[in-house]
């Protein structure tokens, strides 16, 4: 919860007095033109990552003070030394990179990362993108995004932690503090970006980049949080969103970047603009030419604009008309210097190019990478225990468009990542089978209208002892530009599965895709369903892991799955209505063609072994506004193999002011049980959890009656009570 005025957080400011008096220097010195050149990032020639001759030119002039998407060791230190030893001003260059899910070893989207509700994976995973992009010259991610939305219409919905506003919160800080560790100008560290801010998740009707018109109330309940949360982890850089929120796109919006970023929370961070966003001011409207859109932009509190020109074409002529002041520059720059400074950019400016092969290489990447995609699978069916495949298995067919396809398994953003050394469904089942052992067929592509491949498919099925078919998207159905109107299978995937299910042969559902889907008749009929999201590099040898029971699966879902496109926005933490669902009432909130609840909810997922919670206690039975309740439950694995439970703590406040959520968040911890063993967990709920924005825009803690759910998934649970007094 972000309230309005909240106090500054202890980690924002860090007045470092010798690095803003050598800003202090520089600004001095430096020409009107040379400022601006500090305020414009450029696009590197993607496939060799180095700058092309133009843009030398410009560093040489003083013109360019960063790029996107230059990088490798040498590229970058050929281009560093351009700046240091032909430019007049000798202020180094900085590399900025969507370093995503992984620099060159993959690691799952963030999207299934957030499916291991491990914390501590997303930050380890961060950490080894980090140590590799540095290695390979880059200093700057532009990463995590920490846009929250309930609209899996919107393909980037891969890209973030899903429909919560808590579990988005810890992810958020957890993947700044991998990024960055406590210091990024540390050679195995970079300086990450909290995009897109903001409320770019809130797109009307999930299509990307469109309008976003949403309450101050939701901006501070719903978007705002994971962003403090990286202000909060220390954030380095923020990157505006491609959206209008409330009629002012956000690049040119100074309510979210003066007021709440710079004034409210004390954020002393860069603030660089997406992509071509500054001139596309003008498409949005609000800006008549590119003069306008650069001083819109820059007014309002953007830094560094990528890739568009309209501040180094317009800036001086701006400043000399009085339409922008060169103090609104120097505050630019003196944000971009300090993020030079704080990288270690003027000590070290080169990178180890005999060193950056071996980090990219580390074998104990590739291992973190395999673990880390087990933990974020989710089990969405199992009956009668179809999983783990049986030990006696030796001929497998391992079918279906994903099953055997390397640049599918990585997902969106991959980095520097190499499609061929990604393992395959395919390639894992065959390291552990032999090639004898596993038939493969691919069926049908993922998105065509032919079923010309089915007879082989079904082939192989009835030839082996039983089925592992991938379905899912074609990776570039999730990630940016990537929206859907219908959530299905896309092509003719569902024919294939329902002729392989006629067969009659035992087979699982292995699902790789960045959104949630709606697998109604998968849910009805397939024996089990494997949610593997993309996995990364190792994706094969992880579904192997979890198919064949080495590793017991026990991720949870993110996000809601709707039964039809229809039920979206689809969320756990929706609203009390005045008419709640009542199927003997046709006046209630519902509708005539669906259910309302989803097809698999939010915090749900199934395990090989089974779990039981027992013994809650909530103690006091009430508190003060500034009081503490500690909840305790027991979990106990009561089931035949040791594996992982997801235990969730939810609150609802029963009456107050302002409507409240049935239930929200704001607590878990993935623990891991041996058979028989059990375990009491402790929560605490404290004022920040509490807190709701009363209707004059003020955090307060209402005095009334709250209801505490421990649980495995966002329905049911344990139930207990506290309250609280005036
Ligand atoms: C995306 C950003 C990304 C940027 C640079 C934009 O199109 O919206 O998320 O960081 O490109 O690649």
């Amino acid at each position: 919860l972000v309230p309005r005025g909240s106090s500054p957080p202890a980690t924002a400011q860090d007045p470092n007095d010798e690095i803003e008096a050598q800003i202090d220097d520089w600004l001095s010195r430096m020409t009107l033109e040379q400022k601006l050149g500090q305020l414009q990032q450029l696009d590197a020639d993607f496939p060799t990552g180095r700058l092309r001759e133009d843009q030398l030119q410009m560093v040489r002039e003083g013109r360019l003070g960063s790029t996107l998407n230059g990088r490798g060791a040498a590229a970058t230190n050929a281009a560093q030394r351009v700046a240091l030893e032909e430019s007049s001003l000798r202020i180094p260059l900085l590399f900025g990179f969507d370093v995503i899910h992984g620099y060159r070893t993959v690691f799952p989207v963030p999207l299934a990362e957030a499916s291991s509700w491990d914390p501590a994976a997303a930050e380890r995973s961060a950490a080894i993108a980090a140590r590799e992009a540095r290695a390979a010259g880059v200093h700057w991610t532009f990463a995590p995004m920490v846009d929250v939305t309930r609209d899996p219409r919107w393909g980037r919905i891969v890209e973030g932690a899903g429909e919560d506003v808590f579990l988005g919160s810890v992810f958020s800080a957890a993947r700044v503090r991998g990024f960055q560790g406590d210091d990024y100008s540390r050679p195995d560290r970079v300086a990450a970006t909290a995009k897109h801010w903001v409320a770019y998740g809130g797109a009307e009707a999930g299509r990307d980049y469109n309008t976003v018109d949403t309450s101050e109330r939701r901006l501070r309940e719903f978007y705002f949080p994971p962003f403090r949360a990286a202000v909060d982890a220390g954030v380095a850089t923020f990157m505006t969103s491609f959206n209008e929120i409330n009629g002012v796109p956000a690049t040119a919006n100074p309510f979210v970047l003066r007021d709440v970023l710079r004034d409210e929370w004390s954020f002393d961070g860069t603030v660089i603009s997406d992509y071509t966003a500054v001139r596309e001011l003008i498409a949005h409207g609000v800006a008549a030419d590119d003069a306008d859109a650069a001083q819109l932009a820059l007014n309002a509190g953007t830094d560094i604009e990528m890739v568009s020109r309209t501040f180094a074409e317009n800036g001086a002529r701006l400043v000399a008309d009085g339409r922008l002041s060169e103090a609104t520059i120097d505050e630019a720059v003196r944000h971009v210097l300090r993020l030079k400074y704080r990288l270690g950019l003027f000590d070290r400016p080169y990178v180890d190019e005999a060193a950056e092969a071996a980090v990219l290489s580390d074998p104990e990447h590739r291992r973190e990478a395999r673990r880390i995609a087990g933990r974020s699978m989710v089990l969405l069916k199992n009956d009668g225990g179809a999983l783990p495949l049986a030990d006696n298995l030796r001929r497998v067919a391992v079918v279906g468009p994903l099953a055997d396809s390397q640049v599918d398994m990585m997902g969106t953003w991959i980095g520097d990542g190499k499609e061929g050394d990604v393992v395959t469904v395919r390639d894992g089942f065959e390291q552990v089978l032999g090639r004898r052992g596993v038939r493969y067929a691919q069926g049908c592509d993922a998105e065509c209208r032919s079923s010309g491949g089915f007879g082989n498919a079904v082939a192989a099925v009835r030839g082996s002892q039983a089925a592992v078919v991938v379905l899912g998207e074609p990776w570039s159905w999730s990630g940016e530009a990537s929206s859907r109107s219908q959530l299905d299978l896309p092509g003719r995937q569902l024919q294939l599965l329902r002729a392989i299910h006629a067969t009659r042969k035992p087979y699982v559902v292995v699902l790789m895709n960045g959104r949630p889907l709606t697998i109604d008749w998968a849910a009805r009929n397939a024996p089990a369903i494997l949610e593997a999201w993309y996995p990364g590099t190792e994706a094969g040898n992880a579904v192997a892991d979890v198919l064949l029971g080495k590793v017991n699966p026990g991720g949870k879902l993110p996000v809601s799955f709707p039964r039809n496109v229809g039920q979206i926005p689809l969320h756990y933490d929706e609203k009390p209505t005045g008419r709640p669902f009542d199927p003997a009432n046709k006046y209630t909130s519902k509708y005539l063609d669906v259910d309302n609840s989803p097809q698999y909810p939010f915090g749900f997922g199934l395990s090989y072994t089974r779990f039981a919670l027992s013994g809650l206690t909530v103690t006091p039975d009430s508190i003060t506004p500034d009081g503490e309740v500690t909840v305790t439950a027991t979990v106990r694995n009561t089931g035949r193999r040791a594996g992982d439970e997801v235990v969730q703590l939810y609150v609802r406040d029963r009456v107050a002011s302002v409507t409240r959520p049935v239930r929200s968040l704001r607590g878990f911890e993935r623990v891991t049980l041996e058979p028989g063993q059990s375990r009491q967990l402790t929560f605490r709920l404290d004022r920040s959890d509490l807190e709701l924005i009363d209707r004059d825009g003020n955090p307060v803690v209402e005095p009334g009656a709250f209801t505490v759910w421990v649980s495995t998934s966002s329905v049911g649970g344990l139930e207990g009570s506290f309250s609280v007094t005036g």
